[in-house]
């Protein structure tokens, strides 16, 4: 293991502004600025395959149900819960930041067919899954599921119910478009039992709304978030982004005066992902109207001391919530977990079911993911098969590099010793070459060493993307680069910063 250094204080390779805030030296935006994953999976989507097909997916499936199956039987008596999540597609209008697989459409029959479709896609689930599992958590995202009438959402949430046990305390919850939520669509919720519900926000200023083609006001939100208080959900998520056309350090700080005022339980502040060559509508974004490195990164900077100091704990990446959320407890007693719905905090001791066109299932070993275009979807469903499109079988080295990367970005740590015991490897042999890899960036306080391994730093965080890479076998140095774009070869992954 290299040298440990006497500590340094984080933000040393920073500078002051005109506030007296540390911001970072441009050297070291540009060093770090790169091309790499988000690892809501490792390995990552673009290593999946076609080969892993609708075979792999069911024998993946029934391997779940043994009580001896990787090892979790002492902890849930051989009944491993199950996560679910369920895709529902449709939006009115497109948000030109989304990169979400989304379907628009006004055409409301075109719901009705679809969820004729989920239900046979999910009883053609059933026959390889043991039903007296548990589920913990269960999710429903997209598009909008608020796009369904309550009366649709109630057939969909009753058809779940007849089949699958739900856990007294399951997390249920569901993604809400303030835009298009009625009253009647949240007290139908609330009545099913949703517990928690995710609002999107993103910005509050006109000019950037306007950019990104979203016009929602903050009393509109405001009034929602009332709503679901009034109604007794337990939890409510704000998402904002930072990045955007138009976003500049001063108005963001209006977004966040705005969003403190709400006091959500939690706050996702995620990164604005341009990547044109894979969502062509962001082509109507101009690159000049968007905010360049150096301020994207005192923008988010600005989110994390603003949000902090208001008492949210920063959470992973890109997270905060208040410090008795069970995000919070989840990160100090080491579960925290991330996968494809961000960070969570029982999907670490679950299986997830992915339901509806496009959704990932992560069976702990497997990843499968059903087909992305509707049309194909909808012809696994009738053919009576299971309609997977790609997927990935991990090897054990696949596991053993998923857990230190999880590590990294759930725990901000790496603890050789424990991994290497976890895993039956020799200590010393482990990640030698990652760990030299990571010498400059523990020269630039992104890490510090420690006994067992390292820690990422309060600076580090922000570039957590960048630590969590070296652990990447499969990362090739020509898809990191911000200097290889060129239309013949679309890059595969957005920036880091
Ligand atoms: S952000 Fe939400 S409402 Fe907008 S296009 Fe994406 S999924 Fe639809």
């Amino acid at each position: 293991m290299p040298e440990v250094p006497s500590p340094k204080h984080p933000f040393q390779a920073s500078s002051q502004d005109a506030e007296g805030y540390a911001t970072l030296s441009t050297a070291l935006l540009e060093k770090y600025s790169t091309r790499g994953p988000r690892y809501t999976s490792y390995p990552t989507v673009p290593v999946w395959t076609n080969d892993f097909d609708e075979k792999h997916h069911t024998e993946a499936l029934k391997r779940t149900n043994r009580p001896d199956y990787n090892g979790h039987q002492a902890d849930f008596h051989g009944h491993m819960p199950f996560s679910i999540y369920t895709h529902l597609p449709f939006c009115e209008a497109r948000c030109l930041f989304c990169s979400c697989n989304v379907v628009i459409t006004k055409q409301r029959d075109q719901a009705k067919k679809y969820l004729d479709y989920l239900f046979r896609d999910i009883d053609h689930h059933l026959p390889y899954l043991d039903l007296s599992r548990p589920v913990t958590q269960f999710h429903w995202g997209g598009g909008t599921p608020t796009y369904l009438s309550p009366e649709q959402m109630g057939d969909l949430f009753a058809f779940y119910k007849e089949r699958f046990l739900f856990s007294p305390d399951a997390e249920i919850a569901v993604e809400v478009d303030p835009r298009v939520t009625s009253k009647e669509h949240l007290q139908a919720l609330r009545e099913f039992g949703f517990n928690r519900v995710s609002l999107g926000l993103q910005d509050v200023e006109p000019a950037v709304q306007e950019a990104v083609h979203r016009i929602q006001s903050a009393d509109m939100t405001e009034r929602m978030m009332q709503s679901c208080r009034e109604l007794g959900f337990g939890g409510i998520n704000l998402d904002l982004i930072y990045g955007l056309p138009h976003q500049t350090v001063d108005s963001f700080k209006n977004t966040l005066e705005v969003i403190l005022k709400l006091n959500p339980d939690r706050i996702a502040l995620y990164n604005y992902a341009h990547v044109p060559w894979m969502s062509p509508h962001q082509n109507l974004i101009p690159e000049s109207t968007l905010p360049t490195g150096d301020v994207k990164l005192q923008i988010f900077q600005l989110g994390i001391r603003t949000l902090t100091e208001a008492g949210y704990v920063y959470i992973g990446m890109d997270h905060f919530a208040k410090p008795t959320d069970e995000l919070t407890l989840a990160m100090k007693e080491g579960t925290l977990h991330r996968n494809f719905m961000g960070y969570t905090v029982r999907a670490g001791q679950s299986d997830l079911l992915g339901f509806g066109v496009s959704a990932i299932s992560d069976l702990q070993g497997y990843y499968a993911q059903n087909h992305r275009k509707l049309s194909d979807y909808y012809d696994a469903v009738d053919a009576k098969e299971l309609p997977t499109m790609r997927g990935c079988a991990l090897t054990a080295e696949d596991k053993l590099r998923s857990k230190a990367i999880l590590s990294i970005l759930c725990q901000g740590e790496l603890n050789r010793p424990a991994l290497a015991n976890a895993f039956h490897c020799v200590e010393s042999e482990l990640f030698q070459t990652e760990f030299k890899a990571l010498e400059s960036l523990a020269k630039d306080t992104l890490i510090e060493w420690t006994d067992t391994g390292f820690r990422v730093t309060d600076l580090g965080r922000i570039f957590s993307r960048n630590i969590a890479m070296p652990f990447d076998a499969y990362l090739k140095p020509e898809t990191t680069s911000v200097n290889n774009d060129s239309k013949d070869a679309p890059p595969m992954f957005s920036k880091t910063l």
